[in-house]
């Protein structure tokens, strides 16, 4: 494989800029060197945000949402027409399976663009006649207006996916962006600049600047005065930090951050049912899901049952190279996420979990064992205060604990201080209404995982997150909403 130069993209050109760092872009599957990214400085970001500044004010803003949606239309398919190369891009990048990122990541980021397209044309705004003590009456009613430069930071789990999901209607609505994609996998955001240009993007509407977080191109983003809001995918702690930098101003924040979510088996499931969708919650894309379980009650009639049939098929799963369509799972995205997940590894057993399965290293052949693999792995038996039954850990393991009653365990579900999603199976309907809507979470699936319907409303409760993102609860962020008053 050639070493590829990843370049910023600002004001529609690609360059190395002048701060003179790089860094090294490995995948994780081997360990070997796919890239060279050019870091941006201070100069960069000021250049990238000047331009998407002043992109507001040339051709783009003056476009109608009709020409918008039609050039969204075309970036899309654009993505689309080079699809192979963004999924090589991002299986490099990531290390997860062409099976799965040929029908989720590149299709699903593609439609971002004519989702938020399609969207905006047919939004309806308020209107009210109210009546005046003169008797003439007023009418009252509302227009959005771009909100300006929006800052996107996303995160490395699902790159193109998560990015585009705020690109798609940042531009939808006319705003400019400026992009910071992680340090991970900075691949096809940057590839999607030639994109727009091929879709004749007006320059300065996408831009794309490469980094870190703090004392990098993440910070130099959020802290800039000429970024309106700021649009962030990534840990709470991060959001935290981020949150801090867009105080001055008083900038809007938009987040989508981290979750410890819980999975609930009742007795009355279909059990087949339950353990494939706990099987998918709990290691699709290698336990790097932000909607992932890592909490699984189960109902003490059935946990034997389902402890044994859960890590059966857990252990049928085939750790393997991304092109490999039999491959269930890729390696963990760093080796530095491996030492963190390999370290809540160690504390399960030091905690004293019973380890059901897996808790280390592969032994994966030849070139493979230099790459962050981690096995499937399950526990039981650690107390409710367990540093692995309470963290975040992002990585494919879960901890199984039995319950007795539904209070009680709607009690487990709601403990911790995040709440981003949740997945209950039972065939009760009553059961399923009664639980789900006490789940403190921003999505609770029933009988279901990952099923997205991209009209609804996605956001986290608690720590994991602030905000509603998807179909019209998208314009909430993206746009401003101005009231017009007119006396008749
Ligand atoms: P992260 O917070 O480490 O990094 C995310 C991005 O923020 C990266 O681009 C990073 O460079 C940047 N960043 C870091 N520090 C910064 C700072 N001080 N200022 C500005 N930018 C900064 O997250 P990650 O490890 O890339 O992603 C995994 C996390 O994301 C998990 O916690 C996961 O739950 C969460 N996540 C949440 C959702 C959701 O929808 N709620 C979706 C995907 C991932």
């Amino acid at each position: 494989m050639s070493t590829k130069e990843i370049l910023n993209f600002i004001n529609g050109e690609y360059t190395t800029g002048t701060s003179g760092k790089t860094f090294e872009n490995r995948t994780p599957v081997d360990g070997s060197l796919i890239g060279v990214v050019h870091e941006a400085g201070r100069s960069e970001v000021d250049a990238a945000v000047a331009a998407a500044k002043a992109a507001l004010n040339g051709p783009w803003g003056k476009m109608t949402t009709e020409q918008r949606s039609e050039i969204l239309h075309r970036i899309a398919d654009g993505v689309t027409a080079r699809f192979d190369e963004f999924l090589k891009a991002e299986c490099s990048d990531t290390g997860k399976p062409v099976s799965i990122a040929n029908h989720i990541d590149i299709p699903r980021g593609a439609a971002n663009f004519k989702v938020f397209a399609d969207l905006v044309k047919n939004v309806a705004n308020e209107s009210f006649e109210t009546p005046t003590p003169d008797g003439t009456g007023a009418l009252n009613f509302s227009v959005r207006r771009p909100k300006g430069v929006i800052g996107v930071i996303s995160p490395w789990n699902l790159p193109l996916l998560l990015m585009t999901w705020k690109v798609g209607p940042a531009l939808a609505c006319g705003n400019t962006v400026v992009v910071k994609p992680s340090e991970e996998t900075p691949a096809t955001t940057a590839l999607l600049g030639e994109v727009m240009n091929e879709a004749g993007v007006p320059p300065g509407v996408y831009n794309v600047i490469h980094g870190f977080g703090p004392d990098s191109a993440g910070a130099f983003l959020t802290e800039h005065p000429d970024v309106d809001a700021i649009t962030f995918t990534g840990e709470t702690s991060t959001g935290e930090a981020i949150m801090k930098a867009a105080a001055n101003g008083v900038r809007d924040v938009s987040f989508e951050l981290g979750g410890k979510n819980p999975g609930i088996v009742f007795a009355d499931c279909d059990m087949e049912k339950a353990i494939e969708g706990t099987i998918r919650s709990v290691f699709a894309n290698c336990g790097q899901v932000c909607l992932g379980t890592e909490r699984v009650y189960v109902e003490r009639s059935i946990f034997d049952e389902f402890v044994a049939k859960f890590s059966e098929r857990a252990s049928q799963m085939k750790l393997g190279v991304p092109e490999d369509p039999e491959t269930d799972m890729g390696p963990l995205v760093s080796h530095e996420h491996q030492q963190k997940v390999l370290g809540y590894y160690q504390k399960a057993k030091d905690e004293g979990a019973t380890v059901v399965l897996g808790g280390g290293v592969p032994d994966m052949p030849g070139e493979l064992a230099n790459g962050a693999w981690v096995e499937p792995t399950i526990w039981t038996g650690l107390p409710d205060d367990a540093a692995v039954v309470t963290e975040e850990i992002f990585g494919p393991c879960c901890h199984i604990r039995p319950f007795d009653t539904e209070e009680e365990v709607i009690e487990l579900a709601n403990s911790l201080p995040y709440g981003l999603a949740a997945a209950v199976w039972t065939e009760n309907t009553s059961r399923a209404l009664r639980v789900s809507t006490q789940m403190e979470v921003g999505i609770c699936w029933v009988n279901s995982w990952f099923l997205r319907d991209l009209r609804t409303a996605f956001g986290g409760s608690k720590q994991s997150g602030i905000g509603r993102e998807g179909g019209e609860h998208s314009l909430e962020f993206y746009t401003e909403l101005k009231n017009i008053c007119i006396k008749l």
